[in-house]
């Protein structure tokens, strides 16, 4: 092999490791020059984890107060059971209270009217919220409307028979002297379902 021969061949295997070095530099990570810089970059990383392991402020750690929502009252100052609970089959468990037409009947919970009207039945009904129920009466003819403010044991209207109530013998009372309760239903937010609102309210039999 000639000279030349020779240094092409050098100059070839050179090239390749050179490439090659070149390569593996391009992959490492950069390493920096300046200490000062390191340590104010290793100063800040210590900084922000000391910020990740303090206590997060008290009002986003404590545990909610539901006192308010779970106190409950009485939808009558008397009353009968004159249901127990029905409805679950088109998803409106319930149950039947009645103290007379005319009555007074009462929020059983603090909370916010949210709703009130007719439904497609042609039921009156008012929808009393907080943060833990949804309680839903239906027939009566109430006295406040969407956005009052409730306490537990406040007049909320008074009893009637208005939708679709029936007679002993199952027909329809509308337009007649009979029929008068209120239809309670009760849901539980933090349960998802609705929950038998004898569990906040006593029972009481005729
Ligand atoms: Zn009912």
């Amino acid at each position: 092999m000639t000279i030349a021969g020779v240094a092409i061949l050098v100059l070839f295997a050179m090239s390749i490791f050179r490439g090659f070095t070149s390569r593996v530099a391009a992959d490492a990570a950069p390493v920096p020059a300046d200490p000062t810089a390191l340590a104010v970059a290793a100063t800040a990383a210590a900084a922000a984890q000391a910020g990740l392991t303090q206590t997060p402020p008290a009002d986003v750690a404590a545990t909610p107060d539901l006192s308010g929502s779970l106190a409950t009252g009485l939808p009558y100052d008397e009353y009968f059971l004159t249901q127990g609970l029905h409805g679950e089959s088109y998803g409106h468990l319930a149950i039947d209270i009645a103290a007379g037409n005319g009555a007074t009947i009462r929020s059983i919970i603090n909370g916010t009217v949210t709703a009130t009207g007719y439904d497609q039945w042609g039921n009156t009904y008012i929808q009393i919220e907080n943060d833990v129920y949804i309680v839903l009466y239906l027939h009566g003819a109430y006295s406040l409307v969407a956005g009052d403010a409730v306490t537990a044991g406040q007049p909320i209207g008074t009893e009637s028979n208005i939708g679709y109530t029936l007679d002993m013998a199952g027909n329809l009372c509308a337009g007649r002297d009979c029929g008068y309760h209120t239809h309670l239903n009760v849901f539980d937010k933090r349960l998802g379902i609705n929950i038998d609102p004898l569990s906040l309210i006593p029972a009481a039999y005729p």
